[in-house]
């Protein structure tokens, strides 16, 4: 009886959207409905009709949370591929390709501004540049941006958006988890609050330091957010793995995650957050100084 019986191979799920034509129409992935991309761009990414969250660039995530122009950091720090990595080609080369295509020197933007009247310093990750992951000069910016918000008596917020540590860094990649996490207890010390907002992935080394140090640890909704892939886990305990495995709602049902909220809604919240947690409001028209080092930038597009 068994010689009819076809092993079918599942539909490998598609995870690229489909552009028709390009950038100007998007499928959203969530509900397969098209929507005009300056309506999505409207919606700060999220699918007006089912809310399915877009990844957003980092400049985009700055630009969402200030409240106008805001103050970057350390935009000029590169990788100097200290161990000369080779994979399928030279780090370097791989360095360079993405510098070129992103305009950004590595993996984070980190930032200086009011967020809802609050002197904040944020960093964003870049996911586009090789998967958000974290070497040593995103380890860096980010310790950076915390010290300076010591300095500055100021809150930190994090938006997280990694694959995790950059492989081709090797042990000094992993060592920036220990390098930021002990920033955050200087920042801890100072009695300054920091804000994690953990989106869509958040993974690996990044989720097993910064991302989850947060006085306040908010995902958006569907957000992947765990350790170590799922099939890698199946594969280790045998096991099949629950529906929503790994995902933000998931998490916050087991405790793991503080808050799931919509992206339309995150600057209120945080800012709300910030003000409970002893956050102080500047006057709308009291003049920003731009502290040492920093490159006055005004909102970008
Ligand atoms: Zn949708």
């Amino acid at each position: 009886m068994a010689w009819f019986t076809k092993t079918r191979k599942p539909m490998a799920p598609t995870d690229k959207v489909s552009r028709v034509p390009e950038g100007l129409y998007l499928k959203c992935p969530g509900c397969a409905q098209l929507i005009y991309s300056k309506d999505l761009s409207a919606n700060l990414g999220v699918c007006p009709r089912c809310a399915h969250h877009f990844k957003m660039s980092a400049t985009e995530r700055l630009s969402m949370l200030f409240d106008g122009d805001y103050t970057v950091y350390d935009a000029d720090l590169v990788s100097t591929d200290p161990l000369e990595f080779h994979d399928t080609k030279p780090y370097k080369n791989r360095l360079q390709a993405t510098i070129a295509s992103t305009g950004m020197k590595d993996a984070v933007v980190t930032a200086t501004g009011r967020l809802d009247g609050i002197e904040t310093a944020i960093a964003a990750m870049e996911y586009s540049f090789i998967g958000g992951s974290m070497g040593v000069v995103v380890g860096e910016k980010i310790t950076r941006t915390i010290e300076r918000a010591i300095g500055l008596r100021a809150p930190v917020v994090i938006v997280s958006c990694s694959g995790g540590a950059r492989m081709m860094e090797g042990a000094l990649s992993l060592m920036q988890m220990a390098k930021t996490s002990a920033a955050l207890a200087r920042l801890d010390r100072a009695g300054l609050p920091f804000i994690s907002v953990l989106t869509d992935p958040t993974t690996g080394g990044v989720t097993a330091s910064f991302a989850m140090l947060g006085d306040l640890n908010i995902a958006e909704p569907k957000a992947l957010i765990g350790f170590a892939g799922p099939r890698v886990i199946e594969q280790t305990i045998r096991q099949k793995l629950p529906e929503g495995f790994q995902r933000s709602e998931f998490l916050l049902d087991h405790g793991m995650i503080d808050m799931v909220v919509d992206r339309r809604e995150l600057k209120a919240t945080v800012a709300r957050a910030l003000l409970f947690m002893g956050a102080r409001q500047v006057a709308a028209d009291a003049g920003r100084a731009a502290g040492p080092g920093g490159e006055a930038a005004g909102e970008q597009a």
